[in-house]
């Protein structure tokens, strides 16, 4: 519970209703996912009371939606192919009935999804979706009604399995490589989709700036000859962490690195600077255990069913046994980093630090988590939204994963 009321902290409800604000023009780099028949949600609004809360949106055609519920935390999840979202800005922010917030967004590609927030055990008494009528738009409506957490946990087994289902995506198989292949490197920019990250002041976002980063990295790396690199995520779509740690394994990658930026509330204190993380099951210190919290909650802002408390058990004996070699590969190479951006760029006071990322638990792939900079702080904004300042990062990144591989090439026995 600590760990999701540091989020809360972290992330305000009216975070995620500001990812679609305006960044700043020419920043966004986002393709329109708007197919030619895409239905258009163009609003959408809560009505009732306590005792029923209905949630309807206004659609531009009739469209097939699968509506089911999620708890820990209690949410509703409404998944459509092809939805476009033209929605008034700020929307969903307003709390009402059993409903605190409610965002949307893509969730995978020509998949769409909103996700309620819902402030404790419910039913989805009824949703529909009815056809234009008159002057009445294409509508979505969903009733939630209050119930106990036992008829709750009754109603969530049934709607479990094919959220699972939904959560996984297909992955393609892994190639077969020549002997001689280069390195393959994948870069992992964080969040995407319904799962914005965090957020400015001014409305930047986290999702929008990682992928910047990362397609620069992308073009740096490349111009090298010397990897072949992937990105888990090329456009504005949710990955859940399990797909992106899959992702890298089914690749073969010799390096993982997710990109992320960080917020930190500036009553308490103004931070600044990159700070790179690696995976340990004790966090180094609080701050770095509160962002993996928050880093780790990516799937709960997208409605994807989080892995129950006994997984966590098993994947940390998994982590012990295992994984001490790729650690160690894990550790060197955030020294590298630290390294390269060390007199270059601005970095955090407690530039290296560790805790349970979900994302990092790849036993076989060495796995780092670079935070660009701090959201939350305007001289890192600026910084993490400009050319220049991506240019120079980009350049250190680079470097550091040169270094790496070469002394891992001149450690190899011939
Ligand atoms: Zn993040």
């Amino acid at each position: 519970m600590r760990a999701v009321r540091a989020l809360v902290a972290f992330a305000p409800p009216w975070v995620v209703a500001l990812m679609f604000l305006a960044a700043p023009a020419g920043f966004l780099d986002l393709p329109a996912h708007a197919e030619p028949n895409a239905a258009i949600a163009k609003d959408a609004r809560l009505a009732g009371d306590r005792e029923r809360t209905r949630f309807i949106a206004d659609l531009s055609k009739k469209v097939d939606v699968q509506v089911f519920a999620l708890g820990n935390p209690y949410r509703v999840i409404v998944d459509a192919a092809d939805v476009s979202f033209q929605m008034p800005q700020g929307i969903g922010k307003e709390p009402r009935g059993l409903v605190t917030a409610f965002r949307y967004g893509l969730f995978a590609p020509g998949k769409s999804r909103i996700v309620l927030d819902v402030s404790g055990p419910f039913l989805i008494d009824k949703s529909f979706v009815l056809e234009a009528r008159d002057d009445q738009p294409a509508r979505l409506v969903i009733d939630l009604v209050p119930t106990d957490e036992k008829t709750f946990q009754a109603s969530l087994q049934k709607a479990r399995q094919a959220a699972v289902e939904k959560a996984s995506l297909p992955l393609p198989a892994a190639p077969v490589r020549p002997a001689a292949a280069k390195p393959i490197i994948v870069l992992d920019p964080g969040h995407g989709g319904v799962d914005p990250g965090t957020s400015s002041t001014n409305g930047v976002t986290e999702k929008e700036v990682v992928l910047q980063f990362a397609k620069e990295l992308k073009k740096k790396l490349a111009a090298t000859g010397r990897y072949e690199i992937y990105l888990t995520r090329e456009d504005d779509t949710f990955l859940p962490l399990k797909d992106r740690v899959a992702f890298a394994q089914k690749k073969g990658a010799g390096l993982f690195l997710s990109i992320h930026a960080d917020y930190f509330p500036t009553k308490i204190d103004d931070a600044r600077g990159a700070t790179v993380y690696t995976l340990s099951e004790q966090a180094s210190d609080e701050e770095a255990r509160e962002l993996a919290a928050k880093e780790n909650f990516s799937d709960a802002i997208a409605g994807v069913e989080l892995p129950d408390d006994s997984d966590e058990v098993v994947a940390n004996i998994l982590i012990d046994l295992a994984q001490r070699e790729t650690q160690n590969r894990s550790v060197v190479f955030a020294r590298s980093i630290v390294g390269e951006l060390a007199g270059k760029a601005a970095l955090h006071t407690r530039r290296l630090r560790s805790a349970g990322f979900r994302v990092l638990k790849a036993p076989d792939v060495p796995s780092v988590l670079l935070e660009l900079g701090f959201l939350s702080n305007a001289e890192d904004e600026k910084e993490l939204t400009s050319e220049r300042w991506r240019d120079r990062m980009t350049d250190s990144v680079t470097e550091a994963i040169d270094g790496y591989f070469a002394e891992r090439i001149a450690r190899m026995p011939f």
